[in-house]
């Protein structure tokens, strides 16, 4: 298992990260063969796991407060890239989102 996850990853291939690496420690803690060395890992990806969510909570809340002032600004809707009017399905599924579909990809 690797002891480290990609901090530059998008957040949710580290998620699925931790995850995978949750569920294979859960298997472990099962089948009673956790070491003092797995023991330690395990602290490392918890800590490494608390501080991806933590960082995902900052981001969402930033992106809110940046839809808001785009509210406000009248800009919000707008795609910051091209300026066209970002779907509503897309602002239904992504609200806080800043790009349209197509400057997204
Ligand atoms: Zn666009």
């Amino acid at each position: 298992m690797r002891d480290t996850i990609d901090p530059n990853a998008p957040f949710d291939a580290r998620l699925n990260d931790v995850l995978g690496r949750l569920r294979q420690m859960e298997g472990d803690f099962q089948a009673d063969i956790v070491s003092a060395a797995d023991a330690k890992l395990i602290d490392r990806v918890l800590d490494q796991a608390r501080i991806a969510v933590e960082q995902a909570s900052e981001q969402h809340l930033r992106q809110i407060d940046a839809a808001l002032a785009r509210m406000v600004d009248g800009e919000y809707g707008y795609c910051a890239n091209c300026g066209a009017a970002i779907g509503v399905e897309r602002l239904e599924r992504l609200p806080a989102t800043i790009l349209c579909e197509r400057c997204c990809r």
